[in-house]
């Protein structure tokens, strides 16, 4: 499920998956799919992203 944010006053989605966030919640759909289904992520989507939490989290 993606989860509503708000960062830096800024209403962001963000994938529950991989903590990265979107401005919308098409985008952070998709990317909680992706990373739900290949355990990775997709640069087509997370290019995407305007928020990235500490990535090392990505590498557990
Ligand atoms: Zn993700």
């Amino acid at each position: 499920m993606v989860k509503k944010s708000k960062i830096k006053r800024k209403t962001l989605f963000l994938c529950e998956e991989c903590g990265l966030g979107y401005v919308d919640r098409e985008t952070a759909q998709m990317c909680e799919d992706w990373c739900r289904k290949t355990a990775t992520c997709s640069l087509e989507i997370t290019k995407k992203a305007v928020y990235k939490p500490n990535l090392s989290a990505l590498e557990s």
